[in-house]
């Protein structure tokens, strides 16, 4: 069963402007040939969440929030009960993620249950089920909508191996995220080059992103490159 896999007691850097502790979700609903949390993904429950409710009591205080990441956290069954039960603790909440489960996403906002949100934005729409093996484009593209016109603070981003997206992708996605009225910064991440096995066994790229061939009217900032 989907569920809580692990837990970082600490972070300054994963929620903006908070200092937060990061529950880690098991299973996930894309395939991500770049995904390098296969343990994750494939993973099974491991921790209870009166165990992390136990925890959070020690961190009143100590902590501003808790981000949800994975894997992808929206397929937990209990993902609106244990959010309300960490609410109410007076923690905010940092969610990571794909976008697909628009539903939960949804319920999650209108009932104030979510405070940030990262949100990947995979690939252009022809490009979205060769590479997260999600047919669903159309459901991200609800969340994204949804939350271009909602208060929720929240920025979008990509990561890029140029295996399979290169720069005219990205600005095919910049083009979108203008013109369905996007204000805020839109993040590239540079493909983090690691031992572990990827879900695709892509390998490094064999090249990188040429920054200089972006569209950059909106505010671009890029990671790891
Ligand atoms: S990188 Fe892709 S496969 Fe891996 S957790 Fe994120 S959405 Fe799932």
């Amino acid at each position: 069963m989907n569920g809580i896999y692990s837990i970082q007691k600490f972070s300054s850097l994963d929620f903006p402007g908070r200092l937060c502790a990061i529950l880690w979700f098991s299973g996930c609903n894309m395939r991500c040939p770049y995904c390098y949390n296969k343990d994750v993904v494939f993973g099974k429950k491991q921790i209870e969440e009166d165990e992390v409710i136990d925890f959070l009591k020690t961190r009143t205080g100590l902590l501003d929030g808790v981000t949800f990441t994975g894997g992808c956290p929206t397929l937990y069954p209990n993902l609106i009960n244990f959010s309300k039960k960490i609410k109410d603790m007076g923690f905010e909440i940092k969610l990571d993620t794909n976008g697909i489960n628009f539903e939960i996403l949804k319920e999650m906002k209108d009932k104030n249950l979510v405070d940030y949100i990262a949100l990947d934005f995979k690939a252009p729409p022809e490009k979205f089920e060769q590479i997260t093996k999600n047919r669903h484009y159309e459901k991200f593209e609800s969340t994204l909508e949804m939350l271009i016109n909602s208060n929720i603070e929240f920025e979008v981003r990509t990561t890029v191996h140029t295996d399979l997206l290169d720069e005219n992708d990205i600005n095919k996605i910049i083009t979108i995220l203008k013109n369905k009225g996007y204000k805020g910064t839109y993040y590239l991440q540079n493909f983090f080059e690691t031992d572990k096995e990827t879900i695709g066994n892509i390998g490094p790229q064999k090249r990188k992103l040429d920054l200089s061939l972006l569209d950059n009217s909106i505010p671009l900032e890029f990671r790891n490159f």
